[in-house]
């Protein structure tokens, strides 16, 4: 049987690479949709290739003008209607979600009512909603596969053994600031800060990698998908990224996995689990290896991993409040209206200005409104 899948986001990094993986395995999977915000060039190229039964663009204005690049036998939708008509889609078995911040939530939560199979790069959502979302997924029977590396390096690990789990070491690189000395950070160029020394990544989670606000959403995410409090969540710096998260069991047993840093990695695992199968991805050779070294973050360097343990700490919508806080910062930075070390710093006032929720249960339309105060806060303190 051929699996259908849908690709929200094949436009991005991680949309790319997912078509790439699929290129090498015709025989056992079908693209059936695409989509993209803005870039209709590239959607239109991937169409004529991949030839889906829809494709999605973000505007009505985009879906004129991809309908006359694209056969006629691609249906195209627009806007987030368009991605909730993909998700809910008959023709479509699995859906990737490689959209970049909030926009993935509603199609995900959409897509988790029709029980559709899930292979999650998105954090933003699980970040946002994480309660909500693993909530909805646990009623329908869903399993959210994680594509993001060390949290499918963390799902291969604990391999259905979740409650021997006593704690998890999430590492990261550390960034492309790790070895910069943060009085520099507001002298560096956009392309220093942009290119990552080991990951090829768009360019909201570069800017997040650089802040380790990337790292501080990477808690909350794993907290939500693995059911663990964020202090049993530690995170390493690993500078080689060959080790990409360990997990400790309750016998002090440590489990790893590693690889070379290469998204087709854990794409193709989140596609194919529970199965493995051939990869054109580069092998290891530990020959070459001289050194694998693990370090406490620092945190008086990068303020963004404590308001991310705070946050969660919070709960509630604070993390929705986070997450939202911290896109429109990263957009103010990427468009020159604010410098790097302004980020966190937007991030930290609109949390301190933040009344959060004092219900036991969020509501989705809780967390949506929260991201909507949230980004206007941040938005007039961005123009302050
Ligand atoms: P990119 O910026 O490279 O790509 C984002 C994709 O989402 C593009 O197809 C873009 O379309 C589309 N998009 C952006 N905004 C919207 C919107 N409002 N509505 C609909 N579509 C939209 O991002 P990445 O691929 O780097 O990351 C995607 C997600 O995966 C993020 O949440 C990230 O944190 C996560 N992730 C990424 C990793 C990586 O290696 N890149 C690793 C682990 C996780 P268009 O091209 O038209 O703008």
């Amino acid at each position: 049987m051929m699996t259908r899948i849908a690709i929200l986001g094949s436009t991005g990094s991680i949309g790319v690479n997912t078509l790439s993986v699929l290129s090498g395995m015709k025989d056992r999977f079908k693209v059936a949709a695409l989509s993209a915000d803005k870039n209709v060039e590239l959607l239109s190229k991937q169409a004529a290739i991949f030839k889906p039964r829809i494709a999605c663009v973000g505007t009505e204005m985009l879906s004129r003008k991809v309908s006359d690049a694209i056969s006629r036998k691609t249906r195209i939708v627009s806007g987030v209607e368009g991605l909730k008509e993909i998700v809910s889609s008959p023709d479509v078995d699995l859906v990737v979600f490689a959209i970049s911040g909030s926009a993935c939530l509603i199609p995900l939560v959409e897509a988790i009512k029709k029980r559709k199979r899930i292979a999650l790069a998105n954090k933003e959502s699980l970040v946002s909603a994480g309660v909500i979302i693993m909530k909805l997924a646990k009623k329908n029977n869903v399993r959210i596969i994680p594509v993001d590396s060390e949290h499918s390096a963390i799902f291969q690990c604990i391999d259905g053994k979740d409650r021997a789990v006593s704690k998890i070491y999430l590492t990261g690189s550390g960034g492309p600031l790790l070895n910069v000395d943060r009085r520099r950070f507001d002298r560096l160029t956009k392309n220093f800060i942009l290119n990552h020394p080991k990951w090829k990544m768009g360019r909201k989670i570069s800017v997040d990698s650089a802040t380790m606000m990337n790292k501080g959403l990477e808690i909350i995410e794993a907290g939500s998908l693995f059911g663990l409090p964020q202090d049993r969540i530690e995170v390493l710096i690993h500078p080689e990224a060959i080790v990409h998260s360990m997990v400790e069991f309750s016998d002090s047993a440590i489990l790893a996995q590693l690889g070379t840093p290469d998204m087709r990695l854990p794409i193709q695992y989140a596609l194919t689990y529970p199965d493995r199968g051939p990869s054109p991805v580069e092998r290891i050779d530990f020959s070459k290896i001289k050194n694998l070294s693990f370090d406490k973050p620092d945190a008086k360097k990068f303020p963004s991993l404590r308001l991310a343990r705070q946050a969660a700490r919070d709960g509630g919508v604070r993390p929705a409040v986070l997450c939202a806080a911290d896109e429109e910062a990263v957009r103010n930075f990427l468009n020159g209206t604010i410098k790097f070390s302004g980020i966190t710093k937007v991030i930290e006032k609109v949390l301190s200005r933040h009344d959060n929720i004092n219900k036991r249960e969020i509501s989705l339309d809780d967390v949506l409104a929260s991201q909507v105060w949230a980004r206007e806060e941040a938005r007039s303190i961005c123009c302050h």
